[in-house]
């Protein structure tokens, strides 16, 4: 913020009477000059030359600059309320002009600005921002009044937030002015934001259930690839566990939610898995080895694969040397804890969905 200086000489007594001020107000005027041109350069020069009616104030704003007439420890006479009004006496005097060429917005704003700068500088609290009605009962400033306790309300430092803020490097969603938490939705994609207001990103876990959020934020839904494993979240984003079916296949997800491939077993009996994740039926050829699994996916136990259950990463299952075989993984009948990339604080037991026999 730059307030640039052109003061009325001190011989113009008339406009510039050299009384002290002790700002204990800050008043709010427009110049009701909607005329081209008539902007802040406009009104700090007719000032400078010599207003030919006994009228001054300190500073006149535009949407572009900030110009100040007089001293802000000197009267000024603006206020219309007599030589030795409070009006007058006590108060800062604001000009906001509204020439029909500049934007009266800004305008507005770089008002806000110096009310603030001013209210720090002099210690004036708020409810010492007043509209040049408060003096007088004159309608000014005319296209402001309406919108007065909006304009308080921004000058407290309040009010301007709306929306997404980014603060160092970290994202905060307003509304009204108050910082949210938890979850957002906005224009139609769902936000999570935590007990400070940052907005995550990656794994969340709400309310016992994990969810995740791509790198703009967004809650993800469907399947989702995550460090090179895939993961399904439902259409309300809650990451699911145990059978899925998808597009009339079935796939499995691991207690920390990732896709199984390979041989798994769940409540007593093997499926296997491909290397798509889908489970297969019928007879099959495993890593050299004939299988039969029935309908639901079951293998049918002529030949028990003798696995531990879960080949748990990419090499699994593809037909290479024999079905897992041993138990020395570990990660048998579904416990798995998977790896250290994912959400795996081994919680959720008791949600899986229905196997395929159902
Ligand atoms: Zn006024």
């Amino acid at each position: 913020m730059n307030i640039i200086q052109r003061l009325i000489p001190v011989s113009n007594t008339a406009t510039r009477p050299g009384l002290a001020l002790v700002p204990k107000f800050i008043t709010i005027h427009e110049t009701d000059n909607t005329g081209t041109g008539a902007d802040a350069a406009a009104h700090a020069r007719l000032q400078q030359r010599g207003n030919d009616r006994a009228a001054s104030w300190h500073l006149q704003i535009d949407d572009h600059e900030i110009i100040q007439s007089i001293p802000f420890d000197e009267v000024a006479w603006a206020a219309g309320d007599g030589r030795n009004g409070p009006g007058n006496r006590t108060s800062i005097h604001i000009e906001m002009c509204v020439n029909a060429d500049a934007n009266y917005e800004q305008m507005v704003s770089k008002t806000v600005e110096v009310v603030q700068y001013l209210m720090s500088r002099y210690s004036i609290s708020i409810d010492h921002i007043v509209p040049h009605k408060h003096w007088t009962g004159k309608n000014c400033p005319r296209n402001l009044l309406p919108r007065w306790d909006g304009f308080i309300k921004r000058c407290q430092g309040l009010g301007t937030k709306d929306g997404w803020v980014q603060n160092d490097a970290q994202w905060f969603f307003y509304k009204n002015s108050s910082k949210q938490t938890g979850w957002v939705k906005v224009k139609s994609k769902w936000y999570f934001l935590d007990a400070n207001g940052v907005m995550q990103t990656g794994w969340v876990k709400d309310e016992n259930k994990w969810y995740f959020l791509d790198s703009n934020g967004v809650m993800q839904s469907g399947w989702v690839k995550v460090k090179d494993k895939w993961y399904y979240l439902a259409r309300d984003g809650a990451m699911v566990t145990g059978w899925v079916k998808y597009k009339s296949k079935w796939y499995f997800l691991k207690e920390n939610g990732e896709m199984a491939i390979g041989w798994i077993k769940d409540k007593d009996k093997w499926y296997y898995l491909d290397p798509d994740g889908s489970m297969v039926s019928g007879k099959q050829t495993i890593s050299g080895k004939a299988y039969t699994f029935g309908k639901d996916g079951a293998l049918i136990e002529e030949e028990v694969p003798a696995a531990g259950g879960y080949t748990g990463d990419d090499s699994g299952g593809n037909g290479e040397g024999d079905p897992p075989a041993g138990d020395t993984s570990g990660k048998g009948d579904g416990s798995s804890t998977g790896g250290d990339n994912t959400p795996s604080d081994g919680e959720n037991t008791s949600n899986n969905q229905d196997g395929p026999a159902s």
